[in-house]
């Protein structure tokens, strides 16, 4: 933790106290993430959440192996497992699913599957014991920024004040659209009904003509979620009112359009709507006010990308931010932001549509699925498609360099454990296998593993609080430089 309580932030000179450094808009899993690594620099974090509870919608999300190495490096993996289910990794390209390919190197190597409302519910859990103010029933509805900060004004009239304000509000994001951030892209082409119910047939019978028509059709599914209760999607075509939530009565219609039977389907426990629309925002940043998560880019369901991907961007956000407000960011810290992570969902928003053409009906689509199919035998291809959709492929750019630079560094094995156990702090972390270097005055933010057994082929690194490569090398005046730049002046 950096000494200071306060924030190093110039005091705000008009009548309005300064309550907060920084509030954030939403508490799905990009606010609570966000909020935990702003936490845990001290910096004031107030989170405002529209609905009084939590989501009920048990779709299962898949947390990829880049997210998992994230919950690693914060010690909160072990809390989360349990909760979930582990399958096998691959790269679940276009739902086509191949045994994970060699070469694959990271100690998080499967997919966990989970209900969203539980790896929701412990993330909030895990921002609150860190100090986090999560506030429920409070809608963010306008703003005004200044020089000196953000006025936030809530739903029901009452004025906030912080040095920041984030939009983590979802696809339909308020803060997006009071910014007047364009947010081009693709509307939906297609829709889907999804939800969770009993049957009234057998699971044979259900296997059969499920496995027949999805040799075809991808989009639609009958699979077990639990004792007795099923989870079915299947196209929203004909299903005309968007403005009304789904109904049972919707679900069979559409069962017996697809596949000649209802399978007796019956007391759902939740139904919802999604479309395939693909949008990125413009930008992720005006002035003091900035957008993470669904709010800065939604695409297709396909691949299961979208919540590791908001939560990623909290993890590249929250030490910069915290930067900040602590007061000792370089200049441009902030900016490396959208400068790193818009590419990042352009790619994902990119592979979304690729998958989306692989999962359509007609011939021509299904005859570049096969090819697609044959070529993921190569491991090559494979490995390839699996560091795309499991976000462990990013290379950020950080200048020339050697290929590691800008990468995340896998979870090695170091004198005191693992590496990842020694950054759940959040800090920055020199590896130094020469054992004379140091980080001098930026001791207050940067730690010091010397370690001349470490599992890495380059005499040191240094790490930025998310696990990614900012310096490789073993010459001192060099690595000040590099301090400099991703760390600010040195306190002494
Ligand atoms: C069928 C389906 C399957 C999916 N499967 C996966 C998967 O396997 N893996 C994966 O990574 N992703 C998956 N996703 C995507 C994932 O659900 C989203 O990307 C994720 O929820 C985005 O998180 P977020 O925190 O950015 O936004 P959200 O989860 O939308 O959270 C935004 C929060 O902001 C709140 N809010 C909105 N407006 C305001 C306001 N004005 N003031 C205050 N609060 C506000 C909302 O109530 C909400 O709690 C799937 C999506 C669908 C539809």
């Amino acid at each position: 933790m950096y000494p200071p309580q306060f924030s190093a932030e110039p005091p705000s000179t008009d009548r309005t106290p300064r309550t907060y450094d920084v509030i954030i808009a939403g508490c799905g899993p990009t606010g609570a993430v966000l909020a935990a690594e702003l936490r845990l620099h001290d910096v004031r974090v107030l989170v405002l959440e529209k609905e009084t509870e939590p989501a009920s919608a048990v779709r299962i999300v898949g947390l990829h192996i880049r997210s998992l190495e994230l919950m690693a490096m914060r010690g909160l993996l072990d809390r989360i497992l349990p909760h979930g289910r582990q399958r096998p990794a691959s790269a679940y390209f276009a739902a086509i699913a191949k045994p994970a390919p060699t070469g694959l190197d990271s100690r998080y190597a499967y997919l966990l599957g989970i209900p969203q409302p539980v790896i929701e519910r412990l993330l909030e859990e895990h921002a609150i014991e860190l100090g986090a103010q999560v506030r429920r029933g409070r809608a963010v509805a306008g703003f005004e920024q200044d020089d000196e900060g953000v006025t936030v004004e809530l739903a029901d009239g009452e004025q906030l004040r912080s040095c920041y304000l984030i939009g983590c509000d979802g696809g339909r994001s308020t803060v997006r659209k009071l910014l007047g951030v364009g947010f081009p892209g693709e509307p939906a082409r297609t829709e889907s009904l999804m939800g969770e119910m009993e049957v009234g047939v057998s699971q044979e019978e259900i296997a059969a003509k499920v496995a027949e028509i999805r040799e075809t059709h991808q989009r639609f599914w009958l699979r077990p979620a639990g004792v007795g209760v099923y989870s079915v999607l299947v196209p929203a075509t004909g299903v005309s009112d968007r403005a009304e939530p789904p109904t049972l009565d919707d679900v069979k219609r559409q069962l017996r359009a697809i596949a000649g039977t209802d399978f007796g389907v019956h007391s759902p426990r939740w139904l919802s709507r999604f479309g395939d629309a693909t949008r990125l925002a413009d930008r992720y940043r005006v002035g003091r006010v900035l957008l993470a998560g669904d709010a800065a880019h939604i695409h297709p369901p396909i691949g299961g990308q979208g919540l590791n991907l908001g939560v990623q961007d909290a993890f590249n956000l929250g030490w910069k931010l915290a930067a900040r407000i602590r007061g000792w960011a370089p200049e441009a810290l902030l900016d490396t932001y959208q400068a790193e992570r818009r590419p990042v969902a352009e790619a994902v928003l990119d592979n979304t549509r690729a998958q989306t053409e692989l999962l359509s009906t007609e011939p021509g689509a299904q005859a570049v699925r096969r090819l697609l199919i044959e070529l993921m035998d190569f491991d090559e291809v494979n490995l390839h498609l699996l560091e795309k959709i499991t976000a462990i492929g990013i290379r950020y750019d950080f200048g020339p360099g050697p290929d590691l630079l800008g990468r995340r560094l896998p979870d090695l094995d170091v004198k005191q454990g693992h590496l990842y156990g020694l950054l759940h702090r959040g800090r920055g972390l020199l590896l130094d296998r020469t054992e004379r270097l140091t980080v001098g005055g930026w001791s207050d933010r940067v730690d010091h593993v010397a370690d001349s057994t470490a599992a890495l082929d380059v005499p040191g690194v240094l790490l930025r609080p998310d696990g990614h490569v900012a310096w490789i090398g073993d010459g001192q005046r060099d690595l000040d430089d590099h301090l400099s730049r991703w760390f600010g002046e040195p306190a002494h």
